[in-house]
């Protein structure tokens, strides 16, 4: 018998397999739930997976609808039911300045970030909805700051984490009746491989305008992400928290 604030829930985290997502999963992991790790790269979510108690990988490609429908039937088939928390975490960037910008690149960024979090958001909501007695749930999607930071260079990630706080928001005002919530995180930089690339120039320069004079780490994110799941955060709803050591 499992003990913990999440014991008896079920997490389907997306990007598990990796930075915050693998981070995610410890978290949820440590607080009771049992875990659905996925990624598009299945040996990285069967590494978060091999570490925890009741955690199973999947192979998930968040932009291709058949991917996620694949990805409902075999977590429901899993542990007989809908998960009861849902962790969107998968995204990328592209960076380049918008003259230069290919508009392939243009084009994935939208479709991991912000078409992979309504695709996850919508067929998960419905195989939630759809449990007897509408047991309710949360939904919690990855913004990031630069959705208000707005950096040259990220014309397409800046757009698709703006678009994922007023995705946020709409579906928290459609889900309420079905008591779940919806919640975004908007992280500054955190010490994951998705920053690694980024120049050491210009992580200098971040941590020197964060008052706190660091990076964030992937568990200080994955903390928030816990709060957000759980019933501590039972009348929190359609919010966007910023998680940067005070970055703006
Ligand atoms: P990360 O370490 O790069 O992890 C992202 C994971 O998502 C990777 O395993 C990646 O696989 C996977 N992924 C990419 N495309 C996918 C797809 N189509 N389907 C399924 N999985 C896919 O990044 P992170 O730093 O943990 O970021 C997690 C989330 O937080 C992202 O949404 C990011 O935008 C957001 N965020 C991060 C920071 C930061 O400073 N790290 C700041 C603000 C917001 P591959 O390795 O194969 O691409």
């Amino acid at each position: 018998m499992t003990s913990g604030i999440l014991a008896g829930k079920i997490a389907f985290v997306t990007g598990a397999g990796s930075g915050i997502g693998r981070a995610t999963c410890r978290l949820l992991a440590r607080d009771g739930a049992k875990i659905i790790a996925a990624d598009r790269n299945l040996q990285a979510a069967e590494e978060t997976a091999k570490e925890l108690n009741s955690a199973v990988a999947l192979q998930l490609d968040v932009s291709s609808d058949e991917s996620v429908k694949g990805a409902v039937a075999r977590a429901v088939a899993q542990w007989q039911q809908a998960p009861h928390i849902i962790v969107n975490s998968a995204g990328i960037t592209r960076d380049n300045y918008l003259l230069k910008m290919p508009t392939a690149d243009f084009d994935d960024v939208f479709n991991v970030n912000l078409r992979g979090t309504f695709l996850v958001t919508q067929h998960f909501a419905r195989a939630m909805i759809a449990e007897e007695q509408q047991r309710g749930g949360s939904i919690v999607n990855l913004s990031s700051i630069v959705a208000r930071m707005n950096n040259v260079g990220q014309a397409n990630y800046a757009a698709t984490k703006a678009g994922v706080i007023s995705f946020t928001e709409v579906a928290s005002k459609e889900f309420g009746k079905f008591r779940i919530r919806v919640n975004c995180v908007l992280p500054g930089y955190i010490d994951t491989p998705m920053v690694a690339v980024v120049p050491d120039k210009i992580k200098e320069q971040v941590v020197q305008r964060c008052p706190l004079g660091r990076m964030g780490k992937p568990d200080e994110i994955a903390e928030v992400i816990a709060f957000l799941a759980s019933e501590k955060a039972s009348y929190v709803n359609g919010a966007a928290i910023e998680v940067t050591g005070g970055l703006k």
